[in-house]
């Protein structure tokens, strides 16, 4: 097991554009456990390489369901529709939460550990966490897109409804 020190805002790294991922190897299998350690860790459903401080096209989205661990390394967008707006925090910004506006579905094309290209469809909190970590991987951060910021009492009211 290990833990990767999270990168918080603000910081160069969390504004920039990341790099494509070219070499499948050993080295990007033991990041990709290292940033599953980490999101546990701190208790996140997502992290992005340059949230621990490398500029590279990686993230790995976990909500618990039975999707498991997705690895979306160099992810593109295919398609979105429709609009969910909800409440959402990142690892980065401790204690920040923020209501975002985002499509609710999205179709992503991406490739695994291996290098085997995969395409995934997603709905809900499901799309929402792979939206946010597919813009951390353009230097694109959810306070960008924020239209009111929450509390953090008021947060766990809404997670009660
Ligand atoms: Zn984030």
């Amino acid at each position: 097991m290990a833990v990767r020190k999270i990168v918080n805002y603000p910081a160069d790294i969390l504004e920039q554009e990341c790099e494509k991922v070219t070499a499948f190897d050993k080295k990007l299998a033991k990041l990709l456990d290292d940033m599953y350690d980490t999101m546990i860790e701190f208790d996140g459903v997502g992290l992005a390489a340059p949230q621990i401080d490398i500029k590279k096209q990686i993230a790995i989205v976990d909500i618990d369901d039975e999707h498991g661990t997705i690895e979306l390394i160099n992810p593109v967008i295919l398609e979105t529709r429709g609009e969910q707006t909800g409440p959402e925090g990142c690892l980065s910004f401790p204690g920040l939460y923020g209501e975002v506006t985002r499509p609710n579905y999205v179709k992503v094309k991406a490739q695994d550990r291996k290098g085997k290209s995969y395409e995934l469809e997603a709905e809900e909190f499901l799309a929402r966490a792979i939206l946010h970590e597919i813009d951390h991987l353009h230097g694109v951060l959810f306070t960008t897109k924020v239209s009111r910021y929450i509390e953090e009492a008021e947060l766990e009211e809404l997670n009660q409804e």
